[in-house]
Order: structure tokens, then sequence, then C-alpha cells
């Protein structure tokens, strides 16, 4: 089962894949984490992505689908994949349609959260609040600068990506604001369907 998980920063994506993961045996996997740690391992791949990544751009279709291709082939990975801002263009989308449909996989459900944009900064600030309160260092993402790069970006690829999922009957858009729980229980209900 594999499931496309959309969302700004701090909508709740992260909380929502440790369900999916406890629930359905699924993997977490997010482009973004991958090329992080590329580059923090000074890989080929690392040294090649770094610029652009620097540049804030979008790295190449091939590579990404070339990731993504490596990941379905792992065994890890055999209950299904959360991808996790994995999909940002249509050749991307394609892709990776293309690629399941190889393995005779298809994507089952894609979510999309949505959190109005004055909600995220609070939920950022508390989270740096209580980060600081614990005596500990808040995530190097977590301040608002970023916070409003990353949400530009997301809207950006969003509104790309969105209307591909809507078109194949693929996509719910679940109202982020709601509780931990009344969200996990929708995209539950939704991916019922799949099983
Ligand atoms: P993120 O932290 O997930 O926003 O990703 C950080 C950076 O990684 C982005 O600004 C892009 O440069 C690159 N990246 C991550 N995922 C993709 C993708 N699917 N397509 C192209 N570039 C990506």
């Amino acid at each position: 089962m594999h499931v496309i998980l959309m969302g700004p920063p701090a909508a709740g994506k992260g909380t929502q894949s440790k369900f999916l993961e406890e629930k359905y045996g699924l993997m977490h996997f997010s482009t973004g984490d991958e090329l992080r740690a590329e580059i923090a391992s000074n890989s080929p791949l690392g040294q090649k992505v770094q610029k652009v990544m620097d540049a804030g751009q979008l790295v190449s279709d091939d590579i990404i689908l070339d990731i993504i291709k490596d990941r379905l082939s792992r065994p890890a990975y055999k209950n299904g994949i959360i991808f996790d801002g994995v999909i940002r263009t249509i050749p991307q989308a394609k892709g990776l349609d293309k690629i399941l449909t190889e393995r005779k996989q298809a994507i089952c459900a894609a979510f999309d959260l949505s959190v109005d944009e004055k909600i995220l900064v609070d939920r950022v600030e508390s989270r740096v609040e209580q980060t600081l309160a614990r005596g500990e260092t808040p995530r190097k993402d977590d301040n608002l600068d970023v916070l409003k790069r990353r949400i530009k970006e997301y809207k950006d690829f969003s509104k790309i990506v969105s209307p591909y999922y809507a078109e194949r009957d693929l996509l719910t858009v679940i109202d982020g604001t709601q509780s931990i729980e009344d969200v996990s229980k929708k995209i539950d209900s939704v991916l019922q369907h799949c099983l």
C-alpha cells in the first residue's frame, strides 16, 4: 500500500506518518531527508545535489526517480511507502506511476493536510518555546524565515501536484487543524478502501 502525503511544514505529517508506520507497517520516505543524509555523508550523490539544494532549487527528476526506484526494490519497504513531500513535479508523479505499474503496484491514496499559515507559525513558535524550556536546542529549520520559505515551496509544488492526484480520484484534503486522532481517523477510513 503506497500513500502520498502532502502538507506544509508543521502540518502534522510526521505524526501521521508514525501512525501509518505503526498501523500498516509502511515505511516513511522523504526525499528531503534522504538528500540531506547524502550530503552529510559526502557521497557522490550528495556532492552532486548540494549546490542545487543550497540554492533552494529542485533536484532533477531523474535523481529523484532513481532514489524512489532504489527504495521500492528494498525488502524493508515491501509493505508500502509513505511518500512524504517526495513528489514535486508532474514528471515525478508520472514517473512514479510508471515505476509502480511496472511492479504491478499503484498509489492507493494521496492526502493533503491543510493548515492555515498563521496556525503553522504559532505551532512552530510553541515547538521552539517547549524545546528551549526543556533545555534542548530547537530544530535548525524551526525558525520563522525558514518556515515561510518552506511554506512557499510547498504552495508552489502542491498547486501542481494536488490536481494530478485529484484528477485520478486519489486526493483527500484533510483539515490539519483537527485533533491528531481525528486526522488519523480520516486517513484510516480512506485507507480501508485500499486493503
Ligand atoms: P525538503 O526539506 O523536503 O523541503 O527538501 C529540501 C530540498 O531537497 C528541496 O529544497 C529540494 O532542493 C530537494 N528536494 C527534496 N525533494 C525533492 C523532490 N521531490 N524533487 C526535487 N527536489 C527535491
